[in-house]
């Protein structure tokens, strides 16, 4: 009789899940040990999410920022399966589907589910305000800022004054122009609270001159279709408004919440050193995991701690396998990169302080190091090689 393979089943394809996915794929397995590996992802696609603000302003197409599963994990011997997860059965390893009657088994389960955007914190919000952490998100508000083309003034409120409403504030200013009436709401006294003085300072001076408004210890009281009502100094101002965004928090998904496993008082899985959960047969990572490494430091909620983690969870597993020591996670923060409009970034880190066109550029290039397999970089960095041919071409032929 043959045994069969060890499975590994993934859950979650963004930053921890489908780069543990690959990291696997990579490793020196003998042919009796190589496991089956399944990633399971309710889309069809990867999202590198911190590029997906580009879309709204057409610097960079789906394809480039979420290609789908099946392209990237060709080859790969990776199993993809396209499904939401409804619910985990840690007892007998396995995993259910939403309507579905099949259930996957599992020997080792990694959860990467990352995290989902609190959209029902204020009256209203639910219903009329757009959260920014999907490509469906930016289609949605792609469709909005369409249906407002005829008008000519649009007004957009955007609720948070950190990293992602930074960035989307930049790009919407951007591209609306003078028809825009961009207003940033931040609760604190100040924006990007986390961030290095030299970031914060880079991305005040760019909303100011984009003609951004920032409106500091200011809270949202409540949303309506039409207008945004805005706390300040214990008086409430309501302000008429086109398009809401909302930026604010991140929180676990149902169904991690629901697993029979040791939580945090946020609802995100507590993990050992070395990124096990408290039934060493199932690892976790990335937003719905809280880590403190083997320093001792806090992990981020950030792709670049995912990316980081599954490289160790992709090891651990091989190890865990195959009788070998298990390696504590050591978190490297590498600083921190912003978009703060078209040809504009600012990045920190390691040393070095860059804005301006140079760290936009440096922020691409970066980027097109972390994304998910040669070839798609490959692709990629040539479609951003020829751009700049195809607009010369374009700005030469002749007008019909
Ligand atoms: C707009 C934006 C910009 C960002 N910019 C940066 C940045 O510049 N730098 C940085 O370091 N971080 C950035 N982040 C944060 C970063 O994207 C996250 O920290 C990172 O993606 C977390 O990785 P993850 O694997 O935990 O979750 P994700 O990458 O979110 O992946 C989770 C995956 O799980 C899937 N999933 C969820 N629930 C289910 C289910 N029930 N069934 C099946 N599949 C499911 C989802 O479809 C998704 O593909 C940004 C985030 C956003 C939203």
């Amino acid at each position: 009789m043959t045994q069969q393979p060890t499975r590994i089943c993934i859950l979650g394809g963004g930053f921890g899940g489908l780069y543990t996915a690959l990291r696997l794929s990579q490793l020196p397995w003998t042919k009796l040990e190589k496991p089956d590996i399944v990633l399971v992802d309710q889309r069809d696609r990867f999202l590198f999410s911190p590029l997906l603000y580009e879309l709204l302003t057409g610097e960079l197409e789906t394809w480039e920022i979420a290609p789908p599963y099946t392209e990237l994990l060709a080859n790969t011997g990776i199993q993809f399966c396209q499904a939401e997860v409804a619910s985990v059965d840690v007892e007998v390893k396995q995993v259910h589907i939403k309507d579905a009657e099949t259930v996957l088994p599992y020997d080792y389960l990694v959860v990467a589910m990352g995290g989902e955007t609190p959209i029902d914190l204020v009256p209203g919000a639910a219903e009329f305000a757009i959260p920014f952490r999907t490509i469906a998100d930016a289609y949605r508000l792609e469709e909005k800022l369409r249906s407002l083309e005829p008008a000519d003034k649009v007004r957009i409120a955007i609720i948070g004054g950190g990293y992602s409403g930074v960035e989307l504030a930049c790009k919407l200013a951007e591209r609306l122009g003078d028809r825009g009436r961009v207003r940033l709401v931040e609760a604190a006294d100040q924006i990007l609270r986390t961030s290095p003085e030299f970031n914060r300072k880079a991305a005040s001076e760019a909303l100011e001159k984009l003609g951004v408004f920032v409106d500091l210890e200011t809270k949202v009281e409540s949303i309506t279709a039409e207008a945004i009502a805005l706390e300040y100094r214990e008086q409430v101002d309501t302000i008429p408004v086109d398009v809401v965004l909302w930026t604010v928090g991140t929180k676990v998904a149902p169904v991690v919440q629901a697993l029979p496993l040791k939580h945090n008082s946020r609802h995100q899985l507590v993990l050992t050193p070395t990124l096990q959960t408290d039934r060493p047969e199932i690892f976790a990572l990335g937003d719905s995991a809280e880590c403190i490494d083997a320093e001792g430091q806090k992990v981020p909620g950030t792709a670049q701690a995912a990316f980081q983690q599954a490289d160790y969870v992709g090891w651990n597993l091989w190890a865990l396998i195959t009788d070998k020591p298990l390696l504590p996670f050591r978190y490297q923060a590498f600083g921190e990169m912003m978009t703060l409009g078209k040809d504009n970034a600012t990045l920190s880190g390691l040393g070095v302080k860059l804005d301006g066109p140079f760290a936009h550029i440096a922020r691409r290039l970066m980027y097109l190091y972390r994304m998910p397999t040669l070839d798609h970089q490959i692709k990629v960095g040539l479609n951003w090689i020829m751009q700049p041919v195809r607009d010369l071409l374009a700005s030469q032929s002749p007008r019909p």
